[in-house]
């Protein structure tokens, strides 16, 4: 008997028996090809992990697969050497983890095209010269071809990061070599990509979700066939095969985006490391603000430092300024001196830069006679006021409704919207500079495809202007007519229940800031804030992001939060609030008996505990050593799964999670 065993592509960690197609040549069946096969109602494609000779299931129960899609495999043995780790430590179903390695077009069934060879670049750009850290940096990467090495470069906005990178990946193609380039899928822009285009007479693929998924399949394809010689990509593309990849950069690597948030819950650096290591090749980790992970990794000697300490071309950097926001009298989010502060610079010809994380006209709609606010039915939020088309929006469920004229509670033409997002100080910018064009950047603004981009000509092209705008303004684009960064609320990082939101509201604060001040122009910042004198903030802008991350190191390590412990987090749902609680609290019992050395915290509820109309519950497991922790989850899940009755919740897993 021959039998098909099978990853498919469904939350269910095991693998699936199947009976070949009729008259089906034995030597066809190569582990790593794809397989179209019926499942319940529905025909899946799942990849063929061997061929046994009998199965657990009695014959008359096994089904037939309807076709053999491929002639050879289609994920190389280095990528599925990554796949299987990645699903044995994210404990994600094998199949889920192929599948969120192949283009959806391989997904869906079809078969790969050939391979094209693009037109390349004439590499017309000339170097930049380096300066003696980039030179040392430059050195030290180059010297690792062939072996394992990790590197953190630490380089503020403008220091040259860049120019390192390039001259790595130059190295590694004179010796034969692919290079694979991570970034944030917001910082992937055009000119990102026209950058390397340029600078390399190799062809060069990008792959992000702007493309259609008929130009991902084919970028994927030159990059396993080898035509291909650099990948840039956002989070997926770690699992790019490349036969001849030699180094992997990832860029702001302590950015958030390279974790996946839903089923497969992979972070794309810690498996750009894993990759590195199975496959003997150096991985460098670029940030301006590394992540407090990395920095550990660096004291602990796994990775090694590179530091660029100048702004190349040696522009300074920008000076801080605090507002603080229980004396100054504010108008419409914005202080007298910010105010005062624009007006100057602006007219000297500079363009001025706000950053508010809120978009939408205000946050809240709220009643003046009866206190009733625009609560999302479905969520434990306010539905977000936008006046452009007028609507409320929850940002959570997507949920959306008309504005109403009158309170739903006390029918009085009462309403208020109450707080400021970035559609409100749009309006009130307007009314006060009526002669400076406004560029706005959120979310709402740059949702068609192209306008990100249109909004950024405007920008070289205006002077003056004041930009505003979330984080995306932050990310990655250069703004050299900017001299002044305003932030409007700092306070949001500094008091939550995320214990990793100080770590993040400094990267974001370092990310804004260097946008200030680029070129010959110095830059102030200046921030409008209730708690000046807080000793994190403090800290952050008198010494700088080194000595921020170190104090906040040893308070992680104080708390034994991450990195000096792991985390993994049960998260269930379900219509009724106790059904939740209730699942994890078994949870929690196995893991009280099974291993003293792990803490089991909970069940609480999520931090928005009602979201799309279901409850939401949380179990944080909390170990000082990761293989215990590992150990533990798989006990845990073969009794689930081991267990017949179907869960009256819906849970999922996530290892190391980035949100808690
Ligand atoms: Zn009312
Ligand atoms: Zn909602």
């Amino acid at each position: 008997m021959t039998i098909l065993r099978l990853a498919l592509p469904t939350p269910l960690r095991r693998l699936f028996d199947y009976l070949p197609p009729q008259q089906i040549d034995p030597a066809a069946l190569l582990p790593g090809i794809r397989v179209q096969v019926p499942f319940q109602r529905r025909t899946l494609i799942g990849v063929l992990v061997s061929v046994e000779k009998s199965s657990s299931l009695p014959y008359e129960k096994l089904k037939r697969a309807d076709l053999i899609i491929d002639d050879v495999p289609i994920l190389t043995s280095e990528i599925d050497k990554l796949c299987l780790w990645a699903s044995d430590y994210y404990h994600c179903s094998l199949g889920e983890v192929y599948a969120s390695a192949m283009p959806t077009q391989l997904r869906k069934g079809i078969l790969p095209p050939e391979p094209v060879v693009e037109k390349a670049g004439d590499g017309e750009t000339a170097a930049l010269s380096l300066n003696s850290h980039q030179q040392l940096a430059v050195e030290a990467i180059c010297a690792a071809h062939g072996h394992f090495q990790a590197f953190l470069l630490e380089g503020v906005t403008g220091s040259g990061k860049t120019e390192v990178y390039l001259r790595a990946i130059d190295d590694m193609l004179s010796r034969g070599k692919q290079a694979l380039v991570l970034v944030p899928e917001i910082s992937l822009t055009p000119q990102t990509i026209a950058r390397f285009k340029r600078r390399f007479s190799v062809q060069v693929v990008a792959l992000h979700s702007g493309l259609s998924e008929k130009q991902r399949l084919q970028g994927w394809v030159d990059a396993k066939s080898g035509t291909a010689k650099i990948v840039i990509g956002t989070r997926s593309a770690i699992f790019t095969s490349m036969p001849q990849l030699g180094l992997i950069i990832v860029d702001e690597e302590h950015d958030q985006s390279f974790k996946q948030q839903d089923r497969f819950r992979y972070h794309a650096r810690d498996l750009a490391i894993m990759r590195a290591s199975m496959n003997q090749m150096p991985v460098v980790l670029g940030s301006a603000t590394p992540s407090l992970e990395s920095l550990l990794n660096v004291e602990r000697q796994r990775y090694t430092y590179l530091d660029l300490p100048e702004r190349a071309g040696g522009a300074s950097m920008p000076a801080y300024e605090m507002i603080d926001l229980k004396s100054s009298p504010v108008t419409d989010g914005l202080s007298d001196k910010m105010i005062a502060m624009m007006r100057s610079h602006l007219a000297q010809g500079n363009q001025v830069m706000l950053f508010i994380n809120r978009r939408g006209f205000a946050p809240v709609l709220y009643c003046t006679q009866c206190a009733w606010t625009s609560e999302c039915k479905r969520c434990d939020a306010r539905m977000v006021y936008h006046n452009k088309p007028p609507r409320l929006h929850c940002h959570h469920c997507d949920a959306r409704k008309a504005v109403p004229v009158r309170c739903e509670q006390c029918q009085q033409a009462s309403l208020e919207p109450i707080g400021i997002g970035t559609q409100r100080l749009e309006e009130n910018l307007t009314t006060l500079f009526p002669e400076i064009p406004i560029i706005r950047v959120d979310r709402d603004s740059t949702r068609r495809k192209g306008s990100m981009q249109k909004l950024l000509d405007q920008v070289h092209e205006q002077k003056p202007a004041i930009l505003l705008g979330t984080q995306m303004l932050a990310k990655g684009h250069h703004f050299p007519q900017v001299t002044l960064v305003g932030i409007i609320d700092i306070d949001g990082g500094l008091f939550s229940a995320d214990f990793r939101a100080a770590e993040q509201m400094g990267q974001l604060l370092m990310q804004v800031s260097g946008r200030a001040g680029r070129e010959e122009k110095a830059g102030t910042v200046m921030l409008q804030t209730h708690h000046p004198d807080h000793p994190l903030l403090q800290t952050l802008i008198q010494h700088g992001y080194q000595a921020f991350a170190r104090q906040l190191l040893v308070e992680r390590h104080q708390a034994m939060l991450p990195p000096y412990s792991h985390f993994a987090i049960f998260r269930a749902e379900a219509h009724a609030e106790k059904k939740a609680v209730d699942f994890l609290a078994m949870i929690k019992e196995w893991c009280d008996k099974q291993d003293d050395t792990i803490s089991a915290l909970g069940p609480v509820p999520a931090l928005m505990q009602k979201r799309k109309g279901m409850h939401c519950q949380h179990l944080l497991l909390r170990a000082d050593r990761r293989g215990n922790l590992q150990q533990l989850i798989k006990n845990i899940l073969d009794k689930l799964e081991a267990s017949t009755a179907s869960q009256p919740v819906k849970w999922v897993l996530d290892v190391d999670p980035v949100e808690v």
